[in-house]
């Protein structure tokens, strides 16, 4: 965020008290929802498929995947989300990509803290096109990931993967057709980020995960400069519940 940006974001934090990121009802602390967003608020955790970790509706055993993942295994070692798109997830997203309230980083980051996995060692934002990021700012994506970073303790690398191509927003298009926008998207700036991948289990972050086309074309990037490993972690993820109730395992 820009100088002036992030002056007027510390003087209303002083100034305000601390509102429910959801509703805007006054809270207790910072980065506190209200118990109303709170409760409609559906977190993601196990029982899940081991593979892409969309949540199933009864246990089936820790190495249980669902039926898309058994007949395509994904190239990423999981899809984290701290909770399921929905009214109050959303809005937390918006607010944070569009609205500068670049606080919200922080809440989401602390609910997405947990699903870090144990072993991973490096923290990567799904970067913005640099003409996104003069315009908006910031990018909301790297910023949750510096939380995420002072919260685990893993670095986080916001320069190596870079976006290289601006691409129109995925929403209402097609699988395929988001693949194929996003497929030449990224790259990796030579040097010396780009030579510390190798083996790293990432952990790439995003405020939204949709369709994974995004998540998909930073992965085959990530993994061609060596990374053994790459976990997605994001704030929220639209869940396709029909395809999570028809899988099998
Ligand atoms: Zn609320
Ligand atoms: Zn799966």
């Amino acid at each position: 965020m820009r100088a002036a940006g992030r002056l007027l974001a510390f003087a209303r934090d002083l100034a305000l008290p601390p509102r429910c990121p959801g509703c805007g009802e006054i809270v207790g602390a910072a980065h506190r929802f209200c118990a109303t967003c709170w409760s409609s608020l559906r977190f993601i955790g196990p029982p899940w498929c081991a593979a892409c970790n969309i949540p199933f509706d009864h246990d089936r055993g820790e190495a249980a995947r669902c039926a898309r993942c058994i007949a395509e295994p994904p190239a990423h070692a999981g899809v984290r989300a701290a909770v399921a798109y929905g009214a109050v997830a959303r809005t937390v997203a918006l607010r944070l990509k569009y609205a500068r309230r670049t606080a919200y980083a922080e809440t989401a980051a602390r609910l997405m803290a947990r699903h870090v996995p144990d072993d991973a060692t490096l923290l990567i934002p799904v970067p913005l096109h640099r003409w996104r990021l003069w315009r908006r700012g910031y990018n909301q994506a790297a910023l949750i990931a510096d939380h995420l970073s002072r919260l685990s303790g893993i670095p986080a690398d916001r320069t190596t993967l870079e976006r290289c191509r601006a691409t129109a927003p995925l929403r209402g298009h097609s699988r395929r057709a988001r693949a194929q926008a996003v497929r030449a998207a990224f790259r990796l700036r030579a040097g010396e980020g780009a030579a510390a991948l190798r083996g790293q289990h990432v952990v790439l972050v995003d405020d939204v995960y949709t369709s994974g086309a995004t998540t998909d074309a930073c992965i085959a990037v990530l993994r061609r400069g060596g990374v053994a490993r790459v976990t997605v972690l994001a704030w929220t993820r639209v869940l396709d519940d029909d395809a999570a109730g028809t899988s099998t395992d």
